[in-house]
């Protein structure tokens, strides 16, 4: 069984990554040019990166997160790289009345909006799960129901635009993940709801985009900390990342599987062979080292 998911795994993945590395390439950084874009959980990691990117694309953007200091570095940044216009509003999105004040501010700004990039995560242990029904409910609020609440403040400027929304996922939003129960659980929430609201879209001829992006393990620091100890595989980059999301959106895409062959590979085996895929999951992980 080992030897077959040493040799099986990376076939697959090989296979697919030269399946969506041809495929037509019509992206031009040029889509992104004046285009008003909201990020969130832009203070760090890949929201940031998403931001630095934007900058040099020469958007307007307004970013968001908690902490005041790192945001004012990353819009320093930006306005350095080229940002049309770079500012943010900080605040907690575990606060239920914070995504409405974080839309207001786009609207009196720009008084429209062109992109609606979803990214930030509360805080969530990475272990056995602890019972702790009102840890769930609180990272539901930050990691779930605040991108709904986003989604519903925006909606009118979105659709005046015919603008996106992009929502970033994990391979955890598509199969269980063990020591992330809570995690994985408000991901699959995501793709039950953002699912559901594009066909109610296409039914209504509502010409907003909605991207989901399924990440694998990307190397940001909060990450690496959380779990790098314990994962055996090699994280992505996140700059790159970062630019495929931006890349997947402006092309309103439906889904984004970065990195291609790796997230590729699990969502087919997935479909094919769960309990095999369960299997791989676990044999990735070095459990030993999960302090309880
Ligand atoms: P990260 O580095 O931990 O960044 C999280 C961002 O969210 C930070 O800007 C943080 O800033 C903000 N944030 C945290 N709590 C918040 C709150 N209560 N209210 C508002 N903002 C808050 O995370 P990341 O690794 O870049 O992950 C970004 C996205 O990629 C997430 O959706 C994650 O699920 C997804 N993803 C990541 C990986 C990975 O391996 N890195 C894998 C799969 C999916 P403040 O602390 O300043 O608020």
């Amino acid at each position: 069984m080992g030897l077959l998911l040493k040799i099986f795994i990376p076939l697959l993945g090989l296979a697919l990554a030269l399946y969506f590395y041809s495929a037509p390439e019509n992206f031009n950084e040029e889509m992104l040019r004046g285009k008003r874009v909201i990020v969130t959980g832009a203070s760090s990691g890949i929201g940031e990166q998403v931001a630095y990117h934007l900058a040099r694309m020469e958007a307007h953007l307004l970013l968001t997160a908690r902490t005041e200091a790192k945001l004012q570095k990353v819009v320093e940044r930006c306005l350095e790289l080229g940002a049309a216009s770079a500012r943010y509003v900080s605040g907690s999105m575990e606060d239920t009345t914070f995504p409405a004040v974080v839309v207001r501010e786009a609207e009196n700004t720009w008084g429209g909006l062109d992109m609606l990039i979803l990214n930030h995560i509360g805080y969530s242990y990475f272990n056995y799960f602890n019972g702790d029904v009102g840890q769930v409910r609180k990272l539901l609020e930050t990691n779930f129901l605040s991108y709904v609440a986003m989604t519903v403040s925006a909606l009118p400027m979105l659709k005046e635009s015919e603008g996106s929304i992009v929502v970033v996922s994990s391979v955890a939003g598509k199969t269980g993940s063990p020591f992330a129960a809570s995690y994985s659980a408000t991901k699959f929430a995501l793709e039950g709801f953002f699912s559901s609201l594009r066909h109610e879209f296409i039914i209504d001829k509502v010409n907003v985009s909605i991207t989901l992006c399924i990440l694998g393990y990307i190397n940001t620091e909060n990450a690496m900390r959380a779990i790098s100890h314990v994962i055996r595989s090699t994280p992505a980059p996140k700059e790159e990342c970062a630019l495929e999301i931006i890349r997947s959106g402006a092309l309103r895409q439906r889904e984004l599987h970065y990195p291609p062959g790796v997230v590729g590979s699990l969502l087919l085996l997935r479909n094919i062979a769960p309990d095999l895929l369960d299997s791989f999951i676990r044999s990735n992980y070095e459990v030993e080292n999960i302090r309880r």
